[in-house]
């Protein structure tokens, strides 16, 4: 009988799931009030969502997402409560692998592009759970430092969609072991959002015996908690357009230590983490201030309980463990902070691009180019693997628009980072540091209305034409070139100079300039040559001796065959 029932409820269900468009409605504005009780691994929120409807067809159900590990307790529209029925929904977009959904009927029907307010209220907890990691496989001890989102008497940091559905979501099932389905639809929620307005007043209940932490949310906190004043707002979160930013909670017992721009949260234990950083505040700051102008919005950095928990950033918070007295690593990071302070953009590639770009630069003045080039490296395998995807589809038709991930609008976190680094990194040795500094300096977040704004800043600067660079690495995803020696000519002129004639050809359909070495018997030349996509270009290069070999590229340009980049040069 039991069974029956179940059934029959999945049957009406599976009605239900079928006539839903769960990615119709976008959450347009946030205003929550969270009240945290760490012992109790607790969160409780209420407040009011704004829904407005971005598909083409008129809406009356809605489908609310949050963690399944929280519980809905009521949803109203101007304080009449609504119908809804709550099912558990699998999807890994959420740590425990699966949400809450509440199917919402709502009043009447709302038409395209109009929006409803809804007050909303829900409940529950939210422990470490690596459901998600450990179902494909992961095990449990390795998942816990990616899989790190808990609320716990001694340490909370809970990050938002994607991670923990902390606040109401809508997207459609998210599947880890289906490709790229997870950060699809994580990338297409972030996308959407990325002008909605978030805002959260973060208090604490409950008594603890070990005294008050600090509370964060995001890169914010109004101050230690106080005790016996459970409603008072301890952090708020405020933005008035999401862009790329995660919210998330973080409270702890942190050491505060504010240096403006930078306030330093460390845990007792790693004071001399914490010194680290705050000893590589002021070369960070010069080296930042005369690139990208004078960092002055707030930045934190706050410490892990767990020292091996991955790296997070969000916005102008990062968190990272102090347990490390790592001076590059915290130079590099605060770097990377600073960057966001100094200079804020709604587009991502802008935004998080420049910031890994500087971390470069920065590690190109401490232990050269090659140290920079390795730093770059470290996070390009994931779209050297999906640009090779879009190389194949380019081959069978060259012309075609609209694929992979154009970096002007892409959600996807490696494009936005690791590749849009290069894309900064490949302008500067282009154009030089002069020109782009003074392109860089004049970038302002307000004046980037035209998806063309960066390319004239550094075509003005830079007095050169690079629209056909923009086109293949920025507005279109071209895939990646991949040079190769077309041929090389060694002769002699009537003076005895040796000299040698090398044409390179680019067998990929975004075109770069690219370094090549060629080395002869005592030395090497190292020149630059722009190659067109699908094109080649001929230089001549004076030799001091007998030819060797020649080799393209550096590292500095991401190319999809580096197999054959090296070539011997015949005897004349
Ligand atoms: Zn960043």
């Amino acid at each position: 009988m039991k069974l029956l029932y179940v059934l029959c409820t999945l049957c009406g269900f599976a009605a239900t799931a079928w006539a839903l468009e769960r990615e119709a409605f976008t959450i347009a504005k946030y205003d929550l009030q969270i009240t945290l009780e760490p012992a109790q691994q607790r969160l409780g929120a209420r407040g009011k969502i704004t829904l407005r409807n971005d598909s083409a067809q008129p809406q009356k159900i809605v489908a609310l997402q949050i963690s399944s590990s929280l519980n809905w307790r009521s949803i109203r529209v101007g304080g009449k409560a609504l119908q809804f029925v709550s099912q558990p929904y699998v999807s890994d977009i959420d740590h425990t692998g699966a949400l809450s959904e509440a199917i919402v009927t709502l009043p009447a029907e709302v038409k395209p592009k109009d929006s409803v307010e809804l007050e909303i209220g829900y409940e529950g907890v939210i422990p470490l759970d690596t459901t998600r990691l450990t179902r494909i496989g992961v095990p449990e001890g390795i998942a816990k430092h990616s899989s790190w989102d808990q609320i716990s008497p001694s340490f909370t940091a809970v990050r938002g969609a994607g991670y923990v559905a902390w606040y109401p979501i809508t997207t459609e099932s998210a599947d880890f072991s289906e490709g790229n389905s997870l950060f699809e639809v994580a990338d297409r929620w972030k996308a959407r959002e990325a002008g909605s307005e978030f805002k959260a007043f973060v208090s604490l209940g409950g008594e603890s015996e070990t005294g008050p932490p600090t509370v964060l949310c995001g890169a914010s906190s109004d101050g230690s908690a106080e005790y016996g004043h459970p409603w008072a707002a301890l952090a708020s979160c405020d933005q008035k357009r999401l862009g790329t930013i995660t919210p998330t909670l973080v409270a702890a017992r942190y050491v505060v230590q504010p240096k403006p721009p930078l306030t330093l949260y460390s845990l007792s234990g790693d004071e001399n983490g914490a010194v680290t950083y705050a000893n590589a505040l002021e070369p960070a700051m010069k080296f930042v201030s005369g690139w990208f102008g004078t960092p002055s919005a707030p930045v934190a950095v706050a410490d892990f309980a767990d020292p091996n928990s991955a790296p997070f950033e969000s916005g102008t918070l990062l968190m990272a463990s102090m347990a490390a007295e790592d001076s590059k690593l915290a130079g590099t990071n605060l770097v990377h902070e600073l960057v966001h302070s100094a200079l804020p953009s709604s587009r991502p590639w802008v935004y998080e691009g420049l910031a890994h770009f500087a971390e470069a630069m920065y590690r190109q003045q401490q232990g050269g180019r090659d140290a920079a080039l390795d730093l770059l490296a470290a996070h390009r395998t994931e779209f050297l693997d999906a640009e090779k995807e879009v190389s194949v589809a380019l081959q069978k038709n060259a012309r075609q628009t609209g694929i992979g991930q154009p970096l002007a609008s892409t959600f996807d976190e490696t494009y936005y980072r690791s590749k849009a680094a290069y894309v900064w990194w490949m302008l500067r040795d282009m154009v030089g540091d002069d020109a782009l500094k003074q392109a860089v300096g004049k970038y302002r977040a307000e004046d980037d209305k035209d998806p063309k704004y960066v390319e004239q800043l550094v075509e003005a600067a830079a007095k050169r034409d690079l629209g056909w660079f923009f086109d293949d690495w920025v507005y279109q995803d071209r895939g990646l070139p991949d040079f190769h020696v077309q041929s090389a000519h060694p002769w002699k002129t009537d003076k005895g100079a040796q000299i040698v004639t090398v044409t390179l050809e680019n067998l990929g359909n975004a075109g770069a300039e690219v370094p090549f070495t060629v080395t002869y018997e005592g030395g090497e030349v190292t020149q630059r040559i722009e190659v067109r996509a699908k094109g080649t270009a001929t230089t001549r290069v004076e030799l001091l001796g007998a030819p060797g070999e020649i080799r393209i590229n550096d590292g500095s340009v991401p190319e999809s065959d580096l197999t054959n980049n090296v070539f011997q040069i015949p005897a004349s």
